[in-house]
């Protein structure tokens, strides 16, 4: 199969689609590899090590469209490279179009056939291609937490490890699950006072069965967040309630209560944020103070870390590609009962329920 990945052109994005080491995979398996020139910048990854890899450069996207049986990519299709798209392609990559209509519309028009990587499932019900960057903002939200206790940052000056003769700082993790497990692992690695609270029993299990004496776990209650939140140094809100908007469990009223200078990390606030007062930032400008509480809430922190994040990615979206590419889609997710929930637009058709019911769309 002839598969092409383009420079990621949404602002901002300094991922890829494939890294030259994945591109080498699939060359192995005797695919042919079109990279875009200067595709992988934003993660250090060269022409010329692509070139080394088997792949092919080339100068437009536009011999990828027209030409690749396959396009892989990080982030959704924006307009220009929608208009490109064709019948009988296949595209791979993050979609998330319950939320974006006109994206849905021009797939649908052009008749590619487009696998989204955020709802491939796993054996368990879970999404194992969101996981990784879950695991990227869990535990690069102590990195930004960390930062932003400085006092120069407006923090409470408190080094979360302490030193010996004095206190480590407290870490409050609300929501034990996959950014919440990683934000404790770093905390705790950085000899910090970690509390996790979650309202799932079987996940305080889980968190108490690894992190034993390295942290404690809370059940998660009005009375249980207010007596952790008020005590902490950085609290992390890495809450989720599946297809909900993250509920605020961190009042504006709270706020005042807190230690001047503690630090809120708010990871959940691509589902609108689980702290009142949260509103979105950038990596540009990302922290902000409100009753001498800072902060940080940028909502696309795996970017910051684009190798790390690109590498992450191709972990687990490489498996899936040498599949069809060695299948063909249609026997591939024919194959795989867990990929073939990535089929969200197919030949003019909505394919993936949630998206057609949210959209309009026959199904
Ligand atoms: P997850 O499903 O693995 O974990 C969520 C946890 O929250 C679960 O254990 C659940 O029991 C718990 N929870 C739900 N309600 C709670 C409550 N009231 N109190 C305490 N715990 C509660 O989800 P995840 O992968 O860890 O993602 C968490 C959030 O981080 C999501 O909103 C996700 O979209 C977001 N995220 C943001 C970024 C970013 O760049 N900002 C990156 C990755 C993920």
């Amino acid at each position: 199969m002839r598969i092409g990945c383009p420079k990621e052109i949404k602002n901002h994005e300094y991922r890829v689609g494939l890294t030259p080491e994945s591109a080498k995979e699939l060359i192995v398996q005797g695919n042919e590899v079109w990279i875009e020139t200067q595709a992988g910048c934003g993660i250090d990854a060269t022409d010329e090590q692509y070139v080394a890899a088997g792949a092919k450069i080339v100068d437009t996207p536009d011999e990828i469209f027209a030409e690749c049986e396959m396009v892989v990519k990080v982030k959704e299709p924006q307009a220009v490279e929608r208009s490109k798209l064709r019948e009988g392609q296949i595209l791979y990559t993050y979609l998330h179009l319950a939320p974006d209509a006109p994206q849905t519309k021009d797939l649908v028009d052009s008749g590619v056939t487009a696998i989204a990587y955020e709802t491939v499932t796993g054996p368990r019900g879970q999404l194992p291609l969101l996981k990784p960057m879950s695991q990227v903002a869990g535990r690069m939200s102590v990195q930004a937490g960390a930062t932003a206790l400085e006092k120069a940052h407006g923090g409470r000056g408190v080094l979360l490890g302490g030193v010996p003769g004095v206190m480590p700082g407290k870490v409050v993790v609300i929501g034990g699950g996959v950014v919440g497990f990683n934000a404790a692992q770093m905390a705790a690695g950085l000899g910090a006072d970690v509390t996790i609270l979650d309202r799932d029993p079987e996940v305080l299990e889980k968190v108490g069965t690894h992190f034993e004496t390295r942290a404690s776990t809370r059940f998660s209650n009005a009375a249980n967040l207010y007596d952790a939140v008020c005590g902490a140094d950085l609290v992390i809100g890495a809450v989720l309630i599946p297809g909900a908007a993250a509920p605020k469990l961190v009042t504006r009223d709270m706020l005042k209560d807190m230690q001047k200078g503690a630090v809120l990390v708010d990871v959940a606030i691509d589902q609108g944020g689980c702290f009142e007062t949260s509103k979105p930032t950038t990596h540009a400008d990302p922290t902000y103070i409100v009753d001498d509480i800072v902060h940080y809430c940028v909502a696309n922190m795996p970017g910051a870390v684009a190798r790390t994040s690109t590498y992450a990615l191709n972990n687990v979206t490489l498996p899936h590609a040498l599949r069809i590419a060695r299948m063909g889609w249609k026997d591939a997710l024919a194959a795989d009962p867990h990929l073939a929930e990535g089929l969200n637009v197919h030949k003019g058709e909505v394919t993936y329920k949630a998206v057609a019911d949210e959209l309009g769309y026959a199904y």
